[in-house]
């Protein structure tokens, strides 16, 4: 029987190649896409509501509670603010998408505990998308089977349904249709967190216009197919940080720091301290850096930190689980 609530932890995602086709006539572009999700983890729990909105806040003081949309909703964590409350939250939208599927109210109560920087490039909407569908999934006892939830997470996202499944994964399409992918160890990360963060369409945007300022063109005849590298996957099946280090690549990482130029010092200072490889994590402004061992992150991460060039620097490995329910 399902009880009064039901958590769900789900982690975000570093994009260690994200190739990028021309835009196509539908304003998407093709995307050969390889996730590997990381240690850093959104919490997302769903309770039964009492009908009643006291309008207070929650957690460590950052939440606000909104009502009128049936599920209602309140974020904790340092970004809580910059979360949007309405039905424009990817939480918001799987919670309703799962009860219209099952033809009952969405009548839920949604708390994000927030740990996933806002419009960092780490999936973090994405994120409680997914973790929003299982924990509501176990809290109504609605039991929907694992491929009907990625086919909902796939409506509500691009990024969705990775978050779901976690590990490592090549992304195809717009970055929905995925493949699992072995991995043969722990790789160690080093997340620079950004004040602000950045909007992934305009991203998108900003990398079509420097294709058509290059002279290359952005459309799809003009882009070559993105295809996944098999030098990448390979290091990613061996386990070899080196090799992964040599082979990780990002299309949006000239757009991002074309609009936020100081991401430039943020990557050379993580290599100065000796990253293997430093990228922007899918489209910024967080910034990723794979080191050797677990010593080496902590120092790239302590260099970051007095450097000033970033808000925060987080260790963690990769990869990691999907999104799970934590136990009662
Ligand atoms: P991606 O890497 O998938 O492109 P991102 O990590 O850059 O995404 P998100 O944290 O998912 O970015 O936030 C992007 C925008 O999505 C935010 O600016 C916010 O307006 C909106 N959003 C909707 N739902 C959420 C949510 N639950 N948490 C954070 N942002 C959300």
């Amino acid at each position: 029987m399902a009880g009064d609530s039901a958590t769900a932890r789900v982690p975000a995602k570093v994009n260690v190649q994200l190739a990028v086709g021309g835009l196509r006539p539908d304003g998407f572009h093709g995307l050969a896409n390889v996730f590997l999700a990381v240690g850093l983890y959104d919490e997302v729990t769903a309770s039964h509501g009492d009908g009643r909105d006291d309008g207070s806040a929650e957690g460590d003081g950052t939440g606000r509670q909104d009502c009128g949309h049936g599920v209602r909703l309140t974020v904790s964590g340092r970004d809580a603010a910059h979360v949007p409350l309405d039905e424009s939250n990817l939480a918001v939208r799987a919670a309703r998408l799962l009860a219209e599927r099952h033809g009952r109210e969405p009548r839920v109560r949604l708390h994000i505990t927030k740990d996933i920087p806002v419009a960092g490039g780490m999936a973090g909407g994405s994120a409680d998308a997914a973790g929003a569908l299982l924990a509501c999934d176990a809290l109504w006892g609605t039991h929907t089977p694992q491929d009907e939830l990625r086919a909902m997470c796939a409506e509500l996202g691009s990024d969705v349904p990775f978050s779901l499944v976690g590990g490592a994964a090549l992304g195809q399409g717009r970055g929905e249709l995925l493949t699992p992918l072995e991995t043969g160890g722990t790789f160690h990360w080093v997340f620079a967190l950004a004040d602000g963060g950045l909007s992934t369409p305009a991203v998108y945007r900003e990398c079509d216009r420097l294709r058509e300022a290059a002279g290359t063109g952005a459309d799809v005849d003009s882009v070559p197919e993105p295809r996944p590298s098999a030098l990448l996957l390979d290091a990613l099946r061996s386990g070899d940080a080196e090799a992964l280090a040599a082979a990780v690549s990002n299309d949006l990482q000239a757009a991002a720091v074309s609009l936020r130029p100081s991401l430039s010092d943020t990557l050379k200072t993580g290599t100065a301290a000796g990253a293997l490889a430093a990228l922007v994590s899918g489209s910024g402004p967080t910034c990723a850096f794979l080191a050797g061992d677990a010593g080496s992150a902590a120092r790239i991460a302590a260099a970051l930190e007095e450097s000033g060039h970033c808000r925060s620097a987080r260790t963690t490995t990769a990869p990691a689980p999907g999104a799970r329910l934590l136990p009662a």
